[in-house]
């Protein structure tokens, strides 16, 4: 039987698509892929779009996938922007949104299960019924899944610096492996597969953690510098103050964000801290702050409680000015930053080019450094001109000591700078293992699709 039937069997008439327009709409992601990068990839385009909503039908598919050779490329809300949801092989988009249901809240546990593509909006939004919260969530969360955060590593988002990152807050999780066999795994085996970016299993059902939702409080404060911002960041860290959301915003990002009609107050730098906790520790914390921030200058008249409200927009929403947009994430150790941004900024100063900047903390001292590129993929040179400055901010982010956070399509030329040759080694061993004939996302993570012309320079020192 010809595979668009076999699929149909499985998931339904309605839930099966090979239409061109599908297809070309399944075939970008955030981060959009524009002709001229597709064919210096070489890019072999899905050939069906497929929308399973039970774990049943998606171990009827990998079986399927397997006796057949075909490759699978799972999608969740196609947010991480590097080009791991999309197609590269031909074969099968498996659009996981449709596997949306919110199983259960226990109260006695206190944790919640849900289906993997579930977006992150409606939990938020289902839980605060029990007064309840999870842990950490990106601030993509209006359209970004659970799975597809478990999937593409979730080390940094609202709530990381206090609750740590998502592997922190997983109960198990269940996964259908290529063959189709389905598995529970819990810490620390579940760790395989968080930031596996579908290329090990596809997560299907998650167990998570919860805690109680508690009152927040924000502040934002502008300043000079990106040296003495930083300097303020560590101090309060070092004086034990656990922000729940803490970012850094550069004077790029700001001005972009002016011409865009949002009112910030004329200042270099902007450090927006979100803290979490009972009204009178809230007040605490806040006099500590101001007692350890005296290099900065609070902004007052509503400038914070402002930029809380807009924290699921204000990243996005730069996008306008592009249309489209180059994305970039380095995890940077908060001593590292200063360096990294100097020779970021002489870098953009010698191409011309103003590219603005925002950094979320982390777990820990690090921060998720997230360079905006914004471009017009319908002008190939220039979208290519963007594309090799991206890579040359990467090399410096490397360079500095930092790591790229994802991997996808676009990063594989820099797989050494984020995972360690041991473990490289195993995951490729892992991969021969539960995927041997490579049908789950390839392309991705350990194959490299990107050309010698699109590599990037070396970087100035190596892990
Ligand atoms: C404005 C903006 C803000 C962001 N903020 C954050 C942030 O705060 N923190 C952060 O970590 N990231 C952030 N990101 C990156 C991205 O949004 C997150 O990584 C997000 O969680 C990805 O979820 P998704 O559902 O969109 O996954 P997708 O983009 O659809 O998929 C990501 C990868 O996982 C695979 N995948 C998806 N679902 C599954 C599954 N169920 N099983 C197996 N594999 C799967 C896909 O094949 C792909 O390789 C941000 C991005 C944007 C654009």
């Amino acid at each position: 039987m010809e595979i668009g039937k076999k699929l149909e069997e499985i998931c339904g008439k309605n839930n099966v698509s090979d239409s061109k327009l599908d297809l070309i709409v399944y075939n970008s992601d955030l981060a959009s892929l524009p002709p001229v990068i597709s064919k210096l990839y070489d890019i072999k385009p899905a050939k069906y779009v497929v929308r399973p909503s039970s774990t049943s039908q998606i171990s009827e598919i990998l079986k399927l996938a397997n006796e057949k050779k075909i490759p699978i490329t799972p999608r969740a809300g196609a947010t991480a922007g590097l080009g791991g949801a999309l197609a590269v092989s031909g074969g099968i988009i498996l659009d996981l949104t449709s596997l949306d249901k919110i199983i259960e809240f226990n109260s006695k546990t206190n944790y919640v299960t849900v289906e993997s593509g579930v977006s992150w909006k409606k939990l938020i939004k289902y839980l605060t019924k029990f007064n309840r919260k999870i842990g950490i969530h990106p601030s993509s969360s209006p359209s970004a899944t659970v799975g597809g955060f478990i999937s593409s590593g979730g080390y940094a988002g609202i709530g990381a610096p206090k609750f740590g990152p998502i592997s922190e807050q997983i109960v198990n999780f269940e996964v259908v492996l290529p063959t189709g066999e389905i598995l529970i795994v819990k810490p620390p085996f579940s760790s395989t597969f968080i930031g596996a970016e579908g290329t090990l299993g596809i997560v299907t059902k998650i167990c998570l953690k919860t805690y109680p939702i508690k009152g927040i409080t924000a502040l934002t404060f502008g300043f000079k510098n990106m040296r003495s911002a930083v300097q303020g960041v560590l101090e309060l860290l070092k004086k034990g103050i656990q922000p729940y959301h803490l970012m850094l915003v550069d004077k790029n990002f700001l001005n972009l964000s002016r011409k865009l009609g949002i009112d910030i107050p004329k200042h270099d730098l902007m450090v927006f801290i979100a803290l979490e906790g009972s009204l009178e520790n809230l007040g605490l914390q806040k006099e500590k702050i101001l007692k350890i921030l005296t290099n900065g200058e609070l902004f007052n008249g509503g400038v914070a409680s402002e930029e809380w409200d807009r924290r699921y927009n204000a990243e996005l929403f730069i996008k306008r000015a592009g249309p489209s947009m180059i994305l970039l994430e380095i995890g940077l150790s908060l001593a590292d930053i200063t360096e990294f941004v100097s020779q970021y900024y002489e870098l953009c100063e010698e191409k011309d080019i103003e590219v603005g900047l925002i950094g979320i903390l982390g777990h820990g001292n690090t921060m998720l450094c997230m360079p905006f590129l914004l471009t017009d993929e319908r002008k190939g040179m220039d979208y290519l001109k963007l594309l090799s400055l991206s890579r040359e901010i990467i090399s410096i982010g490397v360079g500095v000591g930092g790591t790229v956070y994802g991997v996808g399509l676009h990063n594989t030329p820099y797989l050494n700078y984020i995972y360690s040759t041991e473990t490289l080694n195993l995951f490729t061993e892992l991969k021969k293992f539960l995927d041997p004939d490579n049908i789950l996302n390839p392309g991705k993570i350990i194959e490299r699709k990107v050309p010698d012309q699109l590599s990037p320079k070396p970087p100035k020192q190596k892990r």
